[in-house]
């Protein structure tokens, strides 16, 4: 894996995949790295996701840094100040907006590091992640391993029925899978929350 090298203007990185798949831990690495050299870093996190402490981002394997929590990207920008490098961690949980203000935060010259998942337990698309690939100058896909048949996982699966595309969970309620091992969970066509909605739409709960 390569690292970026310094650059007079600044740009936006994404590390996208599954649950699993160590996306918050290469993360909060690229982060530490900054503040090892004495960069500003600046770090969010959705407040939608509080698994782990409302002040720090903390990977499955116990990796953490401090953050501030935001409802949506666009709370980011009055925060990030005068930051050099901005890290937001579960960027699919924070809005329409997210590409746009990394775009505006990468125009300011900062260093923008955004990590989450590229596709829903149905394996579709995560909105805005597709959009903020789309503008990133660095990609990272992680890959998670099946845990059915230890090929590359490359999505996460719900392990039992739950409405609504957000709902939050630890170990339990999701695993990563290869594209083979993947299903879809059985759901009753009746929820009004399946298929096509959006974040923030749906009620979550907390695994
Ligand atoms: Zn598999």
């Amino acid at each position: 894996m390569h690292e970026p090298r310094p650059h007079p203007t600044g740009w936006i990185e994404v590390v996208v995949g599954p649950m699993y798949s160590g996306k918050t831990e290469e993360l909060i690495r690229r982060l530490r790295r900054a503040q090892i050299a004495r960069q500003r870093v600046e770090i969010f996190k959705p407040a939608i996701d509080v698994r782990y402490g409302a002040d720090h981002l903390v990977s499955h394997s116990e990796s953490r840094i401090p953050s501030q929590l935001v409802a949506t990207a666009n709370d980011i920008l009055p925060l990030a100040g005068e930051a050099q490098v901005i890290g937001i961690d579960e960027g699919q949980f924070l809005g329409p907006d997210l590409p746009k203000v990394a775009d505006r935060l990468a125009e300011d010259g900062k260093r923008v590091i955004v990590a989450g998942l590229d596709q829903d337990y149905r394996g579709q698309p995560f909105e805005p992640m597709p959009q903020l690939l789309a503008i990133a100058e660095y990609i990272t896909k992680t890959l998670a391993i099946c845990v059915v048949c230890g090929a590359p996982a490359s999505r996460t699966q719900r392990t039992r029925p739950e409405h609504g595309r957000v709902v939050v969970g630890g170990a339990g309620l999701y695993e990563a899978r290869c594209r083979r091992c993947h299903t879809i969970p059985d759901e009753t066509p009746a929820g009004s929350g399946a298929g096509g909605s959006t974040p923030g739409q749906n009620a979550t709960e907390t695994a």
